[in-house]
């Protein structure tokens, strides 16, 4: 079990930076993502909290401690890769019991832990069978018994189910959460998939070009984006922009484009000059009687609920509606937006303006 905590952990590979300035906290026992697009840099983190990558400057602590120039071997944390390469030689039990036999413990202790590790993950009766054999799933709960054998202070995990299907990775997913759920570790977990995030993590930092742009727990990322960046990235369709000039008023709870005004939740924030609403698109009602109007340009049916495409004069914004909800392509239509969900951002610099909304939610790296 262990506390991680990163500050201001910087990496560079020669010239290029690949991890700019990152700075934040993994709670004993939390499942922690670490989220974003190919070549944000989330690998490179997780490489640098486990050992295996030194931190150009900035500090890592576990437990407390700090261990930025440690080796990985001292710093007792298992891995799980993708590929989860097994011994082909090696039986399933002599596969988990391997790193405990090379650590010298004697065999029929190791034999017991190897037999309740089995109990945890469900592979009692396949202890005795060739690795060569076994399904995907199987090979995977061999892998994690592997690393969960030695009880590390924490587990690592680099999109472990990035090669397996769509359904299979679900169960996976599912079954990796509930062990967590059961032994508790502290595990970090890197993905590129919001869904996978938003669904198995406690708290979820989202990166983006080597910057934390925002960490905290699933709900609050979603619902308050504290850059444009997590807004877009996380959630399908995304949050709708509408890119506006005007200006906001610290304490203001009304923002006007267009000849229409709209309310929003009270700013902390004033703003002038570019600036950027933004609105979930399950945050919108069509509403006839509203004043804000648009032309429906397509219609996705996905059996409870239908996404419709509306073009307006400020851009075009997606809405989820109930699918029954009757609407055509080619009509127009009024737009009604929840006024309490509503994210303003600065348009030049992406990030949220405070609102009382999300006054203490907005937590940059
Ligand atoms: P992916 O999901 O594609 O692995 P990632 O977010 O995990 O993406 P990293 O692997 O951390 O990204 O890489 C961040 C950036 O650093 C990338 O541009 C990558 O090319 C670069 N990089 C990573 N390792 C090295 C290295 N050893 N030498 C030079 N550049 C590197």
């Amino acid at each position: 079990m262990a506390q991680i905590r990163i500050e201001n952990v910087r990496k560079d590979f020669g010239a290029f930076n690949a991890v700019k300035s990152s700075t934040f906290t993994i709670e004993d026992g939390e499942f922690f993502m670490l989220l974003g697009p190919s070549g944000c840099g989330k690998t490179t983190t997780l490489r640098m909290m486990a050992g295996l990558e030194l931190p150009t400057s900035g500090e890592i602590f576990i437990d407390g401690e700090e261990v930025g120039m440690k080796p990985a071997s001292q710093r007792d944390i298992a891995f799980v890769f993708q590929m989860f390469a097994l011994y082909p030689h090696l039986n399933v039990g002599k596969n988990i019991s391997y790193p405990l036999i090379s650590q010298g413990m004697p065999k029929a202790q190791a034999t017991k832990k190897v037999h309740e590790i089995a109990e945890i993950l469900g592979i009692t009766d396949i202890l005795k069978k060739p690795v060569g054999g076994l399904s995907g799933g199987d090979r995977q709960r061999v892998a994690l018994g592997r690393a969960i054998v030695r009880d590390p202070k924490a587990f690592f995990m680099d999109e472990p189910l990035g090669a397996l299907d769509a359904e299979f990775r679900e169960h996976m997913s599912e079954e990796l959460r509930a062990l967590h759920d059961r032994m508790n570790a502290t595990t970090v977990y890197v993905t590129h998939d919001q869904l996978e995030a938003m669904q198995m993590g406690d708290k979820i930092v989202v990166m983006n070009h080597g910057v934390v742009e925002q960490f905290g727990v699933p709900q609050d990322i979603y619902d308050w984006p504290a850059t444009k960046f997590v807004a877009q990235f996380i959630g399908s369709p995304p949050m709708n922009f509408l890119e506006f000039r005007g200006m906001v008023g610290n304490g203001e709870s009304k923002v006007r484009f267009g000849d229409v005004a709209f309310e929003i939740p009270r700013m902390l924030d004033g703003a002038n000059g570019d600036l950027t609403f933004g609105v979930r698109p399950e945050h919108i009602k069509l509403d006839d009687a509203a004043p804000y109007r648009g032309e429906v340009a397509a219609v996705e049916y996905l059996g409870t609920t239908q996404i419709i495409t509306m073009k307006t004069s400020n851009g075009t914004i997606k809405a989820r509606v109930p699918s029954s909800d009757v609407v055509k392509v080619g009509e127009r239509t009024g737009l009604h937006f929840d006024a309490r969900t509503i994210s303003m951002f600065n348009a030049d610099t992406g990030q949220a303006l405070k609102s009382e909304a999300n006054e203490g939610v907005l937590t940059y790296g």
